[in-house]
């Protein structure tokens, strides 16, 4: 009999994925966690049964959250990064060599080893490079206490049950804001609002309050079903009003080979749907 592990993420609408190989099964302290093998994804990551990533379209995700704040602000040194357990993240960030230093605080120490052990294509060595601080703790109790400041943070979080919720709150982005600099920006994975509408909608309102720029962009990511996801924005700096020309020139210099983020998407991925406007407070 062929396993399926079936998403239980929305109400009303399941996706499943064929297991081909079951490489891992097992609770962490904080969430159940399940590699396996598939034949179009490759090795799939989920934690309690909601797929977190991919071997096959996870550079959609991290291009998109990783570039964008990176090469609109231009000067980047300092990248937060919260959650981010299988690593996926801090490889993007640290592909660009001005970037000096990445703090990366993930509650769940079990998603972090076995993504290194499970996963070690989406690290790609991360892990092991001397830029990289990683500290296991709730990125809500990180940001509420840090005196550190950062160009960019980046809340590559789990949706907004279970340990992730706290990442939602605006209690925890008002502490985000505090810990950008002057023109740093924040992003945030905000589901897909085709399925998750309220969950971005309440992100933006948010971001109305806190950021002179608050907006979202979007990707789409096939294990990220329902639709196209939207990716938080928020800056007072003037990064969101970069130009084509500017970004191509810093996405050259940086030298970063990319198979989806080009200086055209980056820009295109700010054109809503109306459907997606309407969403906006
Ligand atoms: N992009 C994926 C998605 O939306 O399906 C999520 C990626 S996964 C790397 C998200 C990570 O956030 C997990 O490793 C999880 O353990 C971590 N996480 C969840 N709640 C957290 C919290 N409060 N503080 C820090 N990390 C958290």
């Amino acid at each position: 009999m062929t396993d399926w592990v079936r998403e239980t993420l929305h109400r009303d609408y399941a996706q499943a994925l064929r297991v081909e190989k079951m490489l891992y099964d097992s609770k962490t302290e904080h969430q159940r966690l399940k590699v396996f093998e598939n034949g179009t994804f490759g090795r799939v990551l989920t934690l309690d049964d909601v797929v977190q990533t991919t071997e096959g379209d996870n550079f959609i995700y991290h291009e998109m959250m990783t570039h964008v704040p990176i090469l609109a602000h231009g000067a980047a040194k300092r990248v937060l990064i919260i959650g981010g357990g299988d690593g996926g993240m801090a490889r993007e960030v640290l592909r660009h060599k001005s970037v000096e230093h990445v703090t990366m605080v993930e509650i769940d120490a079990g998603v972090v080893d076995f993504s290194k052990r499970y996963l070690p294509m989406l690290s790609q060595g991360a892990f092991d490079d001397t830029r990289l601080t990683l500290v296991i703790d709730d990125g809500a109790a990180f940001m509420r206490a840090t005196q550190d400041k950062f160009d960019v943070i980046i809340v590559d979080s789990t949706d907004p049950i279970g340990p992730g919720e706290v990442l939602f709150t605006d209690t925890f982005y008002g502490h985000a804001k505090r810990a950008l600099t002057p023109s740093g920006i924040l992003v945030t994975q905000n589901g897909v609002p085709f399925m998750q509408g309220d969950e971005l909608t309440n992100t933006m309102r948010a971001f109305k309050a806190l950021f002179a720029d608050w907006r979202c962009y979007l990707a789409t990511i096939p294990t990220y079903a329902g639709g196209p996801m939207a990716f938080g924005w928020g800056t007072d700096g003037d990064a969101g009003a970069v130009s084509v020309e500017v970004l191509a020139d810093r996405f050259a210099a940086a030298g970063i080979e990319t198979a989806y983020y080009t200086p055209e998407v980056h820009k295109g991925a700010f054109a809503l749907p109306g459907y997606v406007k309407r969403l906006m407070p």
